[in-house]
């Protein structure tokens, strides 16, 4: 480590370390995981150009403000268990945020390097510790407090809170409407992006916490909030996200291989339809697909499409590209891939063929007019502008509502017109004083490390109003 009286210096002459992928032509083939993660040479490269500012604005940049440049600085000391444990001070999950976050919207958004140059590559070092749980202290648990806490939903925002209980001394039981844990973790996010063992770990090492975990459990359906109530729970968490799709609302959208999104993505990622009749739930293996959407779910489908055979995967967005919500890197890894960005059009009309399946859609062209409220410039029509595009495939991932069950879950939780739980921003609180709520039912579709730091703040909430202990 270059030092000068003592002191870090620098190196402001490397340029970023460049990602650790696997060729864009080979891993379009099959679910193998697309970036390998720095190596420890690579990240000790990496860490010595952080330069360890005196305001670290990276830290303003991230959600849940953890000590970028205390973890970078012992990662140049080679104490790498040192660093997750800084980490983990504030993030649970960072072997998995690591991966997943925005991370150019956030903390390396705001890397004082990125100002004239590269940010430093902050996602990539704190997946580098993340991947060595091993290396981390034990979780500090405070003795057994004989109160019961049930937490409704196993996605990150449940998990996150379920951790953070249990490490309080609660009885903590996560209840789960599927089969497995880890919610768009692991039905949503592909395994390309987020190896399903990543998550796995993570909710293993929950049980080794002592948390019980209920699958197969829909709340408001099994059970409720009042029978839960009166089977002995103390409090209740609800996290069960924003996974109701979002309909385009044009004609042909029921036809045969219209797909949801979401639908498509569960079809492959839990239930293994890529290996039907391995696996028993089948899926079409279009050559012709086309992705309505830009966001990070529009991203993760045309390129599972792309691995189940796709010779032409096209990403359709009404908008254009600079304006697409994913994440840079998932839409510079699709173009690498070979999807098609085919900006501003928007849907008019699936069409069915022959056999009743779809077979083509009938797409508007667009131009970009005045700024609408979100401040992007809003899609108008050119009229007249219509055109066909031939698919066997379509898939609409234009966004998400909220859980309907979030109503049947019981208690006096108001929800908003809209559906999503009212709950405090600082304390996730409902109308209800006995049941807090965080993550996507409240905030809407939002990002995995606001949906932990609801879960959180919930924790720190929930432990103080049963145990008096300060927030
Ligand atoms: P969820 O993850 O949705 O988990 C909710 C869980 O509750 C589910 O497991 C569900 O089965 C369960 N549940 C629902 N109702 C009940 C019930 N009544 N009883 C019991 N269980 C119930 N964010 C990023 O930051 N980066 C990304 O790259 C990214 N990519 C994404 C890709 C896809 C395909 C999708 C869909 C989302 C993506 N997101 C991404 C968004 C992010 O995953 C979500 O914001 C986050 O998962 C929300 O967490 P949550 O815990 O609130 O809900
Ligand atoms: Fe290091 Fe960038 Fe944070 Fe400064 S802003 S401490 S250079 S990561």
């Amino acid at each position: 480590m270059p030092q000068v009286n003592g002191r870090f210096v620098p190196d402001m002459k490397s340029p970023r370390t460049a990602d650790n992928e696997e060729p864009a032509a080979e891993r379009a083939c099959d679910f193998r995981p697309v970036d390998k993660g720095f190596t420890e040479e690579m990240a000790l490269a990496e860490a010595e150009r952080c330069m360890d500012c005196k305001r670290p604005f990276c830290v303003e940049g991230c959600p849940v403000n953890i000590n970028i440049p205390k973890f970078i600085e012992q990662i140049r000391a080679k104490n790498y268990g040192g660093a997750l444990d800084i980490i983990r001070e504030e993030s649970m999950l960072p072997a998995i945020c690591g991966r997943v976050c925005p991370q150019e919207n956030q903390c390396e958004g705001k890397c004082v390097r990125g100002k004239k140059g590269e940010p430093v590559a902050i996602g990539q070092l704190e997946r580098f510790v993340g991947d060595q749980p091993e290396l981390a202290s034990a979780p500090k648990m405070l003795p057994k407090n004989g109160k019961k806490v049930a937490i409704v939903g196993s996605g990150p925002s449940g998990i996150t809170c379920a951790g953070e209980l249990a490490r309080n001394g609660f009885d903590v039981t996560v209840f789960e409407a599927f089969f497995t844990g880890g919610g768009v973790l692991v039905y949503g996010i592909p395994e390309f992006r987020l190896p399903k063992a990543v998550v796995k770990r993570e909710i293993d090492g929950l049980e080794e916490m002592g948390v019980h975990f209920e699958y197969n459990s829909v709340v408001g359906n099994i059970t409720n909030a009042e029978e839960l109530f009166e089977e002995g729970f103390d409090a209740i968490y609800v996290a069960t996200g924003a996974g109701l799709p979002k309909f385009l609302n044009v004609p042909g959208e029921n036809l045969p291989n219209v797909f949801f999104a979401n639908e498509y993505l569960t079809r492959v990622n839990l239930m293994k339809a890529n290996n039907f009749p391995e696996y028993d739930t089948p899926t079409k293996h279009g050559k012709n697909v086309v992705v309505f959407g830009g966001g990070n779910v529009a991203m993760d489908a045309v390129r599972t499409a792309k691995r189940l055979g796709a010779e032409h995967a096209i990403i359709a967005y009404r908008r254009t590209e600079e304006e697409m919500p994913a994440r840079r890197a998932e839409l510079h890894h699709a173009k690498a891939e070979g999807v098609e960005v085919m900006p501003l059009v928007s849907p008019l009309e699936f069409v069915a063929g022959e056999d009743g399946t779809v077979c083509a859609v009938r797409v508007q062209k667009m131009e970009l007019g005045e700024p609408d409220d979100s401040g992007r410039r809003r899609p108008v029509p050119i009229e007249g502008a219509i055109e066909e595009i031939p698919c066997d495939v379509a898939i609409s991932a234009i966004g998400t509502n909220a859980n309907p069950f979030a109503a049947k879950i019981g208690g006096q939780m108001e929800l908003n017109k809209w559906g999503y739980i009212v709950a405090d921003e600082e304390t996730g609180q409902t109308t209800d004083p006995r049941i807090w709520a965080g993550g996507d039912i409240v905030t809407g579709a939002a990002t995995v490390i606001l949906a932990m730091g609801a879960g959180k703040k919930a924790a720190a909430s929930i432990t103080a109003s049963l145990t008096g202990a300060a927030e």
